[in-house]
């Protein structure tokens, strides 16, 4: 068939997510059970009791019904959360639809949409379906966002920054500072996207409220999801806080039931889950302090993580490599595709799992 006829000539132009292999298919290949995937940045301690409780009893109670539109309870106990009107939160089927609808609303074929050269590659990809132009400006050295490059990048065509804080896939935080200056100077022509998938996982010291700069500065749209510290992955849900006109603009895009009662009945109850959040955060910190003394035994550089993941250089080619732990049952994620062709994003896991990963990775280093 000749798709040109029927495709919008910027999707012909794009490929779609090319997803990794699935758990069975690993488990089959490599003949072992039990996969320590450490490649989506998932919860290793899975998901909150509280949660997985309220998900099953609204499974029972009203899986026949459509789910409630507005997702009123959710918002409302978001608001309180953060302390804005409820009339200044989004709520979608993930942080992922939320970017999408974000750029269904505001980008036009003509507008210019600024982000680093490696970094979570929705917003490229939302661009690029709108026929937007995508401008890359490279990451710093230490692996976060070189805002006074991207400042030089903005022009009166610029619709939109995004801002990955914690980066993805470096896992670097761009300092309080950088981005303050960043939204004083930037013009209000411009929408900054803020993306906080990883905000929980900074160190206490370093983690910054920018919520409290929404009334200053009415440009700012600020991204949370509940896939990676609430461990709800699966059921997708994400939100984004803004200026209620901003707020207003998206909901016009929004599919009339795109949050399922699952995924908002979760979402209600892990907000109340400390234990588990506590939990989450208190194994991060011991994961990463295995992975870089294990790195730094191994003469291997990474990037100072602010999140649930580490990039380390493995100085060889990464695919090979992630393809030599799959037979190990351990699933890391390759960054080739991304930029950075000798560098993987290990997940952290279980103590098990990173030991695993480390005895893999030492193995797979040798064989290279
Ligand atoms: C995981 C992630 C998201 C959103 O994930 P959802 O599962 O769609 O909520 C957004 N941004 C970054 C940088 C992420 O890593």
């Amino acid at each position: 068939m000749d798709s040109g006829i029927y495709i919008r000539k910027c999707i012909l132009e794009k490929s779609g997510y090319i997803p990794g292999k699935s758990i069975t298919e690993i488990q089959n290949e490599s003949g072992l059970k039990n996969i320590a995937r450490l490649a989506l940045n998932e919860n290793p301690l899975r998901t909150s009791s509280k949660a997985i409780e309220a998900m099953i009893e609204e499974i029972k109670r009203n899986s026949c019904r459509y789910p409630d539109s507005i997702c009123k309870e959710l918002i409302a106990k978001l608001a309180r959360k953060h302390k804005v009107n409820e009339n200044q939160i989004y709520v979608d089927n993930g942080g992922d639809a939320v970017i999408t609808k974000f750029g269904l609303t505001f980008f036009n074929p003509d507008d210019e949409i600024i982000s680093a050269d490696i970094t979570f590659p929705d917003y490229e990809d939302i661009s690029k379906e709108m026929g937007a132009k995508f401008v890359k400006v490279p990451l710093n050295h230490q692996g976060y966002f070189d805002l006074s490059a991207v400042l030089a990048k903005v022009t009166q065509k610029t619709k939109c920054i995004f801002i990955c804080n914690p980066n993805n896939p470096t896992g670097s935080i761009t300092p309080e500072k950088d981005i303050l200056e960043f939204l004083d100077k930037v013009p209000q022509t411009s929408l900054v996207f803020l993306d906080e998938a990883y905000i929980d996982f900074i160190d206490k010291d370093k983690q910054v409220d920018y919520v409290r700069f929404l009334s200053k500065y009415e440009n700012l749209v600020i991204m949370r999801t509940f896939s990676k510290v609430m461990g709800l992955a699966s059921v997708r849900c994400g939100y984004c806080i803004a200026h209620q006109e901003i707020i207003n603009m998206i909901m016009r895009t929004r599919e009339p039931f795109s949050v399922n009662s699952v995924a908002q009945a979760g979402a209600v109850a892990a907000l109340d889950d400390m234990d588990f959040y506590n939990r989450t955060i208190e194994n991060n910190k011991t994961a990463r302090n295995y992975f870089y003394n294990e790195f730094d035994k191994m003469g291997l550089k990474y990037y100072e993580s602010q999140t649930n993941f580490v990039c380390v250089d493995i100085q060889s080619d990464s695919i090979n490599v992630a393809n030599e732990m799959l037979h190990d049952g351990v699933v890391v994620r390759p960054l080739a595709s991304q930029g950075m062709p000798n560098c993987l994003r290990i997940t952290f896991g279980l103590p098990d799992e990173n030991t695993r990963a480390i005895v893999s990775l030492r193995k797979a280093l040798k064989n290279m």
